[in-house]
């Protein structure tokens, strides 16, 4: 079995204060949620207050993304040992953002996913198709090619410990939610190239969706069999729908 992962991926919104606002108000709303892991992703600057008010309840934090070099003379980055003292578990890799704005590429993510892992993060892997490729169909090879690469050299125990979120690129930010049909048939795909690199441990490995999740939507999500969770970036904003959203409901 495995345990689902509701994570918020916060972007560049909510300054410290508001961030430790929402906090406060999220860490009541889901008290009782057991049996899943509820994460949040702030802002490097709102990280501290947010772990400060998450300390010792279920809600998890994690970065947005990080250097791979544990420290070094690379002006404005943030190096895994940061995150970790700051009360990281998780760190965002190679979300779409990144990769479109920032150059990312699969190389960078496959370096970043390597340190992550050798310094104790658990990597939320971003993958995911531009609406383009998916008119041409070519979903599948896309994807392939991005798991294939960004998990390239992992051993099959690595590859079960990292978590792969699947957010096609049309479907963020734009309140087109891929069909949970859809969603599913691409998680399983990504399962079997799972499989095919680390055999039964890919049974293992959590894949979540994202791309306009809201608390209207998360239980059909939920239903499907290789959907093992989301990736929720607007809705993770206010308190109360990421709640609804982590409670299922
Ligand atoms: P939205 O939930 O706002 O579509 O964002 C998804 C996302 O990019 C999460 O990383």
């Amino acid at each position: 079995m495995r345990t689902p992962v509701l994570a918020g991926n916060w972007k560049m919104y909510l300054t410290p204060a508001e961030g430790r606002k929402m906090a406060e108000t999220l860490r009541s709303l889901v008290a009782e949620c057991a049996g899943r892991e509820i994460v949040l992703c702030p802002p490097y600057t709102a990280l501290s207050a947010v772990s400060e008010a998450l300390e010792g309840t279920n809600v998890f934090v994690g970065g947005q993304n990080m250097h791979p070099a544990r420290e070094g003379a690379f002006t404005g980055e943030i190096a895994p040992p940061m995150l970790i003292a700051l009360g990281c578990r998780y760190v965002i890799i190679g979300h779409s953002e990144r990769r479109q704005y920032f150059g990312e590429t699969d190389a960078t993510v496959a370096e970043k996913v390597r340190s992550a892992l050798a310094e104790g993060l658990i990597p939320i892997v971003c993958v995911g198709e531009t609406l383009e490729q998916r008119e041409k169909g070519v979903t599948d090879p896309v994807v392939e090619i991005q798991v294939r690469q960004g998990l390239a050299g992992l051993s099959p125990e690595e590859l079960a410990g990292v978590i792969i979120a699947y957010e096609p690129i049309w479907a963020i930010g734009t309140g087109r939610t891929a069909s949970p049909d859809d969603a599913q048939q691409v998680c399983a795909f990504i399962r079997s190239v799972l499989a095919g690199l680390a055999g039964d441990k890919a049974q293992e490995t959590r894949i979540l969706y994202g791309g306009s999740v809201k608390p209207e939507n998360i239980k059909e999500l939920m239903n499907r069999p290789d959907i093992d969770g989301a990736l929720v970036g607007g809705a993770s904003l206010k308190a109360e729908s990421f709640a609804r959203i982590a409670r299922f409901e």
